[in-house]
């Protein structure tokens, strides 16, 4: 028993010298090392409250009309109990669980067996085999880059089916929205605890694993780095931009069908959302290559922030003012409309043309025309695992040099269009503006923190440069 005790011991300290080793070699590049309190607290809040808040937001819409206030005030007055409210909750339905299978086992058929073919007859598209950034372990993954097609099979298929096969009504989704809540839940919690698993048993890269020691930290923000099964199955890749990203737009347009059939007309809030979030999602996959030098790919590890995530925040949350439209058809008037839809495209244009300086920039390794000038910038370096030493630059010209994230700006913009859309009624639609103002805003500051740990003095000398985050002259 002793002789048992001491050799698991040995064992625990060997791991512990390993994780040491490269924590020591990688420093502070990526996710954090060690958990603050306030890290955890925030940790801890999120993985008990943010199901509660999806589920209260559609519950809302689904009892109350979309009222947020409503539902607290029966409860704080007695009116209704939680368990009234549970009651008239649809729940889980075999039919849920059969579309959202097919769906879900649809998505990794197109995303792991049909290689593109969009870059071959789409100019200017960016498809097929691409390499991701270097991760803090030296590696270069490769990538089949393919959403672009998926998302294009899939809504011809929708379209085909609407108009000419009607094999199931457009209504679908939103016929079946709380039952499905639950099969999204199901699959987030479940990728998400498998990749906690494999992060500890059968890491697809060990040297790109961290691990804080605490259970919660490393649940939520995971353990892998970038965790695949097999050659192609990428898990980041594959939850952050389908099933959720590739749902977004046939969600919005099964919410327009319903307004259709209860009302007999689509207003033109509804088109106006459908559009302004199709050109977004359009764009995500248009750039699916440019996505790989994004944060969420390039520097977080796969947890429940971004299994849960991907699964069910974002197809619920994203969507809430097609879902609210449903129950209030507002019809806007064409000033406020014109209104809408210029700070929405205003909006698109800043963020596209944000990402398309830096993308460039950086492929071009600074020999480009920003604005029809050479661009300006700072020469950084910065160091990998392996004690490799890698130089890059950072622009601090263009958009780049009117704040370090002005594509959040843009962002902000389109979002805050989808939400006028709504009009003035009820605060639910607004949701989208407060929540992407505070991610932006956290992320700003997460990035900051990691480029000044990857690039030090050098980072400091580029904030000088540039010295706003959002607003030129504010923030
Ligand atoms: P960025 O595209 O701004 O990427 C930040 C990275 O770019 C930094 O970590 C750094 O990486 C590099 N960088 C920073 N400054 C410069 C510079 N001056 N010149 C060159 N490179 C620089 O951020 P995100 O990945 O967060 O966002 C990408 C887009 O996705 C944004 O437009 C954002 O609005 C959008 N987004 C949307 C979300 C949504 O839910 N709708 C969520 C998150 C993002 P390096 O280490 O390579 O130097």
């Amino acid at each position: 028993m002793a002789a048992h005790q001491e050799k698991k011991l040995a064992e625990e300290r060997k791991h512990q010298n390993m994780q040491n080793d490269t924590k020591a070699s990688q420093g502070q590049w990526g996710r954090a090392w060690e958990v603050d309190w306030f890290s955890l607290a925030s940790i801890l809040f999120l993985l008990m409250f943010a199901p509660l808040i999806v589920y209260y937001f559609i519950m809302s819409c689904d009892q109350y009309q979309c009222s947020l206030t409503d539902p607290l005030l029966d409860l704080l007055t007695g009116n209704k109990h939680l368990s009234d409210i549970w009651s008239r909750t649809p729940m889980l339905t075999s039919r849920a669980a059969g579309i959202y299978s097919l769906w879900v086992a649809f998505q990794v058929f197109l995303y792991v067996s049909i290689p593109d073919f969009c870059h071959k007859f789409l100019p200017g598209y960016v498809g097929g085999v691409q390499e991701g950034a270097v991760t803090p372990a030296g590696v270069v993954n490769k990538y089949e880059i393919n959403g672009l097609q998926a998302w294009i099979i899939t809504h011809v298929l929708w379209f085909a089916n609407a108009f000419c096969f009607h094999f199931f009504s457009p209504t679908i989704i939103f016929d079946n929205w709380i039952p499905l809540l639950w099969c999204a839940n199901i699959l987030g919690y479940a990728v998400s605890t498998f990749a906690m698993i494999k992060g500890y048993f059968f890491p697809t890269n060990a040297k790109d694993c961290k691990f804080t020691g605490n259970f919660f930290y490393d649940y939520m923000m995971g353990i892998e780095f970038n965790p695949r099964i097999g050659k192609w199955f990428d898990f980041k890749l594959f939850f952050n931009g389908r099933p959720g990203i590739v749902a977004w737009t046939l969600i919005n347009l099964s919410f327009a069908a319903k307004q259709q059939e209860l009302y007999g007309e689509v207003t033109n809030s509804m088109i106006l959302v459908n559009v302004l979030q199709g050109i977004y999602v359009l764009d995500f996959f248009w750039n699916e290559a440019w996505y790989l030098k994004t944060i969420d790919i390039c520097h977080d590890h796969f947890g429940w922030y971004l299994g849960w995530g991907d699964c069910v925040w974002l197809p619920y949350l994203y969507t809430l003012q097609g879902l609210y439209l449903v129950y209030h058809p507002v019809q806007l008037c064409t000033a406020h409309a014109v209104g809408v839809l210029v700070l929405g495209l205003l909006g698109y244009y800043i963020f596209r043309m944000t990402n398309h300086q830096k993308d460039l920039f950086r492929r071009t390794n600074g020999n480009c025309r920003i604005w029809g000038n050479r661009p300006e910038y700072i020469e950084c370096s910065y160091t990998s695992v392996d004690g490799t030493k890698y130089y890059s630059k950072l622009m601090t010209s263009g958009f780049w040099g009117w704040a370090r994230h002005f594509n959040y700006t843009g962002d902000l913009m389109g979002s805050l269009a989808y939400c006028l859309a709504c009009g003035f009624e009820h605060i639910l639609p607004y949701f989208y503006i407060v929540y992407m103002t505070i991610l932006l805003t956290h992320r700003c500051i997460r990035d900051e923190h990691r480029c000044c740990s990857k690039y030090g003095k050098d980072w400091k000398r580029y904030t000088a440069a540039v010295p706003y985050r959002l607003l030129p002259g504010i923030f």
